[in-house]
């Protein structure tokens, strides 16, 4: 028998405590510690799922069954499962961790020799979760050294006491080569674990050396509080490094996710609905101490895609309850860099970003040690939205003076109101723009129209020249035909209140596309549109109609596709776009018939020729009605 199997039969957990861990792990503070659960009725919660990137919640909690699932990607299982999903623990770890929270001593199978029994066996994630806890002693004790005295008077000096030094853990990497590797080691640590901690580094001698030498260190820490790594800041002149210096990627360590302060501020965050995030360690324990408790940080790396997927889950962000994000900057340059990249990144979270700038370019914790804490808190009350910030940074590049600028300026501008998902904000945002240019709205308004519908400000005339192909094979995206039924389809899904009737009232045989036939069959199967109220459940419902997900995707498409009218769309344009449906329709069907007449010998098929040239005759007169109804508007 291997070494290995003995020590795992040593360290196996009595079957019964299992059980009891099973039956006594309060699975929804288990997952809560990770997503912002909500009630989802009948007891059960819902959240967005930690597993695969979501936006709106799938991922299922059942506390009276001590249970979760996820819809979305299928994973589902109990609370040893979730945290060995989740944190990558091993089975016994999971237990063990469960265990702990439950207040359940566990016993483990022993053998019958009084052999000292081996400790389980640890995970690498425990271990190096373990080594962090230890260098954050260690590096705590040296605080208070004589060597640690540029630590403190830097802490001091940005106005943080003892008591919030102790709160966030802040400790010195002293001088010297190995002092943390020495002492990590003397607790049992292996040379290959310090190494994969990113603690310790190899030297040219081959010898292990600590990563971090003379710097202020923040543990950094998971959402759940596990330090997984460390900022250190430089203290001495002499100290050639950078002015930050963080833990490299380990396994546990992943920049792209990582927040500092989340651990502290996760509750507040959820509670509140909103975020602020700031640039650094200090400006997250500036804002936390000036009951700002939603602050959070990035460690050494930009705000990015990652970062939103681990808030969203916190936020509970979706289509239910939007959740705010606020940037604060201190600056210019760099952090409107950031902030305009939202708009490229995500283009839900747009409306719900919001920026707040300093008004003397003072970081948080600059601005709490010259003018408080309340200046902190009214920084981030006089937030303004990232679209209004967005357009003024475009907007001040150009001389308004001049008619040039300002046309520029339009053209610069106008791409970012197309961008705007929301389509209730964007007249407002046109009207704005305008004002802010000096210009007329209609000018404006054209240009929008013109960024949102992809085509460059200037040019009038790119409609769409593609040739009507009749017969079975599907019709090209962009023909007159397709555009038509796409446009009919966005009615039904965007407006069903204003199309609904209309839209009904036309069959899905006058559809084309087969995609677009699926999308009006899975109208009709929700219940047709006319009843429909609009909004995301109204989409979901016809999303859950289609029977294919070619039909699905383009729900969603529709869903969010601009209309191709200036301003909001009234009855006249419903009309108008049901008409030229129809009558794309009715003259294909025309076409058909009068060569179908040609066909027959109108003495030996007598009363076919007449019914069908009857049907021919009340068709052209349906097709003029329809073509003046098509052009009532245009
Ligand atoms: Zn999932």
């Amino acid at each position: 028998m291997y070494a290995e199997e003995v020590a795992a039969m040593a360290g196996r957990i009595r079957d019964e405590d299992i059980a009891l861990v099973r039956e006594r792990a309060a699975i929804a503070d288990v997952i809560s510690e990770v997503v912002t659960l909500k009630s989802a009725g009948g007891g059960n919660l819902k959240g967005l799922c930690p597993f695969h990137d979501e936006k709106s919640p799938s991922f299922n909690v059942s506390p009276a069954r001590n249970v979760f699932y996820c819809f979305g990607c299928g994973v589902g299982g109990d609370a040893i499962k979730f945290l060995m999903d989740a944190e990558h623990l091993s089975f016994v770890e999971s237990v063990e961790r469960l265990a702990a929270r439950a207040g359940i001593q566990l016993r483990y199978v022993e053998d019958d020799r009084s052999a000292p029994r081996p400790r389980p066996q640890q995970g690498q994630r425990q271990r190096l979760v373990a080594a962090h806890a230890a260098a954050v002693e260690f590096y705590r004790a040296q605080l208070t050294t004589a060597g640690a005295r540029p630590a403190r008077e830097f802490l001091a000096g940005r106005g943080f006491d003892r008591a919030a030094a102790e709160r966030y853990g802040c400790g010195f990497a002293p001088d010297g080569w190995d002092l943390l590797t020495k002492h990590l080691r003397q607790q049992g640590f292996s040379h290959d674990e310090l190494v994969t901690a990113g603690l310790s580094r190899p030297a040219r001698s081959g010898s292990l050396i600590d990563r971090f030498r003379r710097r202020l260190m923040w543990p950094i820490r998971d959402i759940t509080g596990d330090v997984i790594g460390f900022g250190a800041r430089k203290l001495f002149d002499d100290d050639d490094g950078p002015k930050y210096l963080n833990t490299p990627e380990t396994p546990i360590y992943k920049k792209s996710h990582v927040l500092y302060g989340i651990d502290q501020a996760k509750r507040e965050i959820a509670k509140q609905g909103k975020v602020v995030v700031v640039e650094g360690y200090t400006d997250v324990m500036a804002c936390h101490l000036a009951d700002v408790p939603t602050a959070v940080a990035t460690c050494g790396t930009a705000f990015g895609g990652d970062h939103i997927s681990v808030l969203r889950r916190v936020l509970f962000d979706s289509d239910e309850r939007a959740g705010e994000i606020i940037f604060t900057f201190d600056g210019d340059a760099a952090g409107q860099k950031a902030a305009l990249r939202a708009f490229e990144d995500d283009q839900r979270f747009v409306g719900r970003t919001f920026i707040a700038v300093s008004p003397d370019n003072m970081d948080p914790c600059e601005l709490r040690l010259a003018k408080g804490d309340l200046a902190v808190r009214d920084l981030v009350a006089r937030r303004e939205p990232l679209v209004d910030f967005a357009l003024r940074h475009v907007i001040n590049r150009f001389d308004l003076d001049t008619v040039d600028g300002r046309v520029e300026a339009m053209r610069r501008a106008a791409p970012l109101v197309a961008k705007i998902k929301d389509r209730e904000k964007r007249p407002e945002y046109v009207r704005k723009l305008a004002g802010d240019l000096g210009m007329e709205i209609e000018p404006v308004q054209r240009a929008v129209l013109a960024a949102a519908h992809g085509q460059p400000a200037a040019g009038g005339s790119a409609s769409a020249s593609a040739p009507t192909r009749r017969g079975p094979a599907a019709p090209s995206v962009d023909s007159p035909r397709s555009m038509v039924e796409r446009e009919a389809l966005k009615l039904a899904l965007q407006e069903p209140v204003l199309a609904g009737p209309m839209f009904d009232a036309v069959e899905a045989a006058d559809y084309q596309h087969p995609v677009h036939v699926a999308v009006r069959a899975a109208v009709a199967a929700a219940g047709g549109a006319s009843g429909a109220t609009g909004g995301a459940v109204w989409i979901e419902q016809v999303r859950d109609a289609c029977d294919d997900l070619a039909a699905q995707a383009l729900v969603g498409e529709l869903a969010v596709e601009p209309l191709r009218i200036d301003g909001e769309p009234d009855p006249r344009y419903v009309s108008v776009t049901m008409a030229r449906l129809q009558w794309s329709s009715v003259t294909g069907r025309i076409r058909d018939l009068k060569s179908k007449i040609q066909r027959i010998n109108p003495v030996s098929n007598k009363d076919e020729y007449f019914a069908l040239f009857g049907e021919l005759l009340s068709l052209e007169q349906h097709a003029r009605a329809l073509r003046e109804q098509a052009a009532g508007g245009l």
